[in-house]
């Protein structure tokens, strides 16, 4: 697993897929690209890393691509550093999993059958 400190982000093999940069090892304190998301939902997401103690920072993109191409809203990228990227991922996934929004109750219930 390697750095690329341009695209910040993490990548396996030899080369940045992006740019095509050689990358480094990553350190501690790096940035990586965690997600990109319309503008409320990256508030909402940066809310809670923040309550989670993750320093996080944001970037607004222009000219969005993909799903968001036909959408007149900002994308931002948020980046969290290395050592939080696997939290943050946790977080965030469970930030936009549609089952996420009752709460944990039925998390436990299933528990309780196994
Ligand atoms: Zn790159």
């Amino acid at each position: 697993m390697l750095y690329c400190p341009y695209c910040r982000m993490l990548f396996d093999g030899d080369t940045c897929p992006d740019c095509s940069s050689l990358g480094r090892t990553p350190a501690p304190g790096d940035f990586c690209l965690l997600t990109q998301q319309p503008g409320m939902f990256a508030r909402m997401l940066l809310d809670v890393l923040e309550q989670n103690g993750i320093e996080a920072v944001s970037q607004a993109t222009q000219g969005a691509t993909g799903i968001f191409s036909n959408m007149n809203m900002e994308i931002y990228r948020i980046y969290v550093p290395l050592e939080h990227l696997q939290q943050a991922g946790e977080l965030r996934d469970e930030l936009f999993s549609p089952d996420s929004a009752v709460g944990d109750d039925r998390a436990e219930a299933e528990e309780e059958e196994t």
